[in-house]
């Protein structure tokens, strides 16, 4: 690790700027996540008064949008002419800022009040008012893609106020050579395909993914024994607790009695998946492309080479894992390692209580490498004041954490603060996200502010390592500093080598559907199994129901998605580690990186940042942080 003696001066320095007034003013508050919400000081909750003024004003909006929405349609068929395309596209997207602000407001408000009707009414006629907006609006995308190159760059000449959207006509126009005829992108798009969905993928499931999910909910789980030899009710939202307990029996009772289960559901689970995958290719092959990887990748404009990069360097670096999984296997004692003992936590965790009013203070003081630009927005942020933190838990509040952003006024960041170290870390992660859309809102139009998929989990993850680092540097104990160390190792291990993992076997599995071999559960459990041996190495030792863990996760209907939790990561340890070896010249690229959104191509505005995911580097950049952790860990076991 390096210039970790930097950190302190650092600190001192900023501490000196931010520290006089904010905090000193706020008023104490212990976390009690059975208190009523409004018991929560007020300052430590989100304020929606400047979103909205009250209910009737929004509705006098959805309204007053409902009644805007049918001028589009003056426009349709028409959108050759250059004059009509702008005007066209101007208020569409002034109309999409307007339907996303009004489905805004009702969304955070039903964050912190679960239980209120009425919130959840409004965020059905919100997401109406939205739906109406993208029908009136179809034949934008239509007419687009018809037009020719030539009629675009005239258009570009004649109206150069079309240029703020020119990412956006771009980004349409990419893939015009997969457009079928009218007729068959009718019945596709009846059919459910969604290659050309302009919302996430994973907001629409096929009726594969429904039925997996219902045979999950009616699978009925066993009952197990807790810690306290008590017959407990095995649920799918209790099982990863009880797999990480430090009671080996509680722990091997969990997983054995889980994947047992799916055993008995295999050839149903099987079939969904199967149908799944088969649904992937046949969208894939109908629009020409050579499999469903390079259509899923297509879609959001990323090489295939990232997927194959990802999968080579994890590959090249598998003797670290195997290590880790020895590692485990000295640290517990064990004579052998199996599935149930990957998730049990080697360090004690950090009693410690950290209140917001430190954590703010650390944060600042662990993310100052990111240079005074990013600290101001930082302290603006973290100041209650700013509207955009909603801290506490409390009784109808949605548990978690999440950063969402409103175009045109600023990011809002839901947390459920508790005092705790891992608290601190989530509040990190939140504020990565939301810096990322603030600077991004600030320098992008509407049409180029929202980053995509692969950027999504970068400014997050980098944020996360570098306090990371900050924290380790100035651990307050040994047993903080190896919690520490072994939080960021366990990280790395779910996040890079796990999700790589699923990504060969999603790979090979639609490999099998595009060869036309059938997929049967034991195909499926053989595959998963070589996968398991491959990854935990010669320390590990494989049960006769571990390869069945395919059967319940959830992101193998996601259509190649997970690869971007490995490639967010990695990327975001890559950045840090230039910043701190770097300095203001790595800073300075990646925040024009943040401040990008999506008006160039993902992968270009991560080459800005010095992140190329087509070579190894960035990948390795994670793989030697795993290994140098690994090396303080094992020096603090012996
Ligand atoms: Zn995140």
């Amino acid at each position: 690790m390096v210039c970790h003696s930097r950190a302190p001066f650092v600190t001192l320095a900023l501490l000196a700027l931010v520290v006089p007034g904010a905090a000193a003013d706020l008023p104490a508050y212990t976390p009690d996540a059975t208190v009523p919400c409004d018991a929560i000081p007020a300052i430590y909750r989100w304020d929606l008064s400047p979103l909205f003024a009250s209910d009737a004003d929004w509705d006098a909006a959805r309204v007053k949008l409902l009644g805007e929405v049918p001028a589009l349609a003056k426009y349709e068929g028409k959108l050759a002419e250059p004059k009509t395309l702008r005007e066209c596209l101007d208020l569409y997207f002034r109309l999409h800022d307007a339907a996303s602000f009004l489905t805004q407001y009702p969304n955070l408000r039903q964050t912190t009040a679960q239980s209120d009707d009425h919130a959840g009414a409004m965020v059905q006629s919100s997401l109406g008012a939205m739906d109406a907006l993208m029908q009136q609006a179809s034949f934008i995308r239509r007419e687009v893609l018809a037009l020719s190159d030539q009629q675009m760059a005239q258009a570009y000449a004649k109206e150069p106020a079309l240029a703020v959207n020119r990412p956006y006509l771009e980004n349409l126009r990419r893939r015009a050579s997969r457009v079928l005829s009218a007729d068959a992108e009718r019945a596709l798009s009846l059919l459910g395909d969604n290659l050309w969905a302009e919302i996430d993928l994973n907001e629409i499931p096929s009726s594969h993914e429904d039925a997996f999910n219902a045979i999950l909910t009616d699978i009925p789980w066993p009952k197990i024994k807790d810690e306290q030899g008590r017959e407990v009710q095995l649920t799918q939202s209790n099982y990863g607790r009880y797999r990480q307990s430090s009671d080996r029996a509680v722990r091997k009772g969990a997983v054995t009695a889980y994947l047992g289960t799916l055993r008995q559901y295999q050839h149903a689970l099987a079939a969904t998946l199967a149908g799944q995958f088969e649904l992937d290719v046949a969208y894939a092959r109908a629009r020409g492309y050579d499999n469903a990887l390079a259509a899923y990748m297509d879609k959001d404009e990323v090489a295939t080479a990232v997927h194959d990069n990802l999968i080579a360097t994890v590959n090249a670096n598998l003797p670290l894992m195997h290590r880790f999984v020895a590692l485990r296997k000295q640290a517990l004692g064990l004579d052998e390692v199996h599935l149930y003992d990957l998730y049990v936590p080697l360090a004690e965790g950090v009693e410690r209580e950290i209140p917001f009013s430190e954590a703010r203070q650390t944060l600042l003081a662990g993310l100052a490498p990111l240079g005074t630009e990013y600290g101001k927005v930082l302290t603006d942020g973290l100041d209650p004041a700013s509207g955009w933190l909603d801290l506490y838990p409390c009784l109808d509040k949605e548990s978690g954490a999440f950063s969402a952003s409103v175009y045109g006024r600023h990011p809002y960041v839901m947390m459920n603060y508790q005092d705790s170290l891992d608290d601190m870390m989530t509040l990190a992660h939140e504020y990565g996200h939301a810096l990322h859309s603030h600077l991004a809102m600030k320098a992008q139009p509407y049409s180029g502010y929202r980053y995509t998929t692969v950027l999504a989990e970068i400014a997050s993850t980098c944020n996360e390592a570098l306090l990371s680092d900050y924290l380790i540097a100035n651990a307050k104990d040994p047993q903080e500093k190896a919690y520490l160390l072994m939080s960021k190792l366990e990280d790395i291990r779910q996040t890079i080598f796990r999700q790589t993992m699923f990504s060969e076997f999603e790979r090979q599995v639609h490999g099998f559907v595009e060869a036309g071999t059938p997929v049967t559960a034991t195909l499926l459990e053989q595959t998963y199994s070589d996968l398991i041996r491959k990854y935990y190495g010669p320390s590990f030792t494989l049960d006769p129901d571990d390869g069945l863990e395919w059967a319940y996760i959830p992101h193998f209907y996601y259509k190649y998605y997970v690869y971007s939790y490995a490639t967010g990561l990695s990327s975001g340890i890559a950045i840090a580690d230039r910043v701190r070896t770097l300095g203001q010249p790595a800073v300075d690229a990646y925040l024009k990186m943040l401040e990008g959104g999506c008006a160039a191509p993902p992968l270009d505005l991560l080459a800005g940042a010095g992140v190329d995911l087509t070579k190894p580097d960035a990948v390795a950049a994670a793989m030697r942080t795993f290994a140098t952790t690994l090396d303080e860990v094992e020096k603090l076991l012996r």
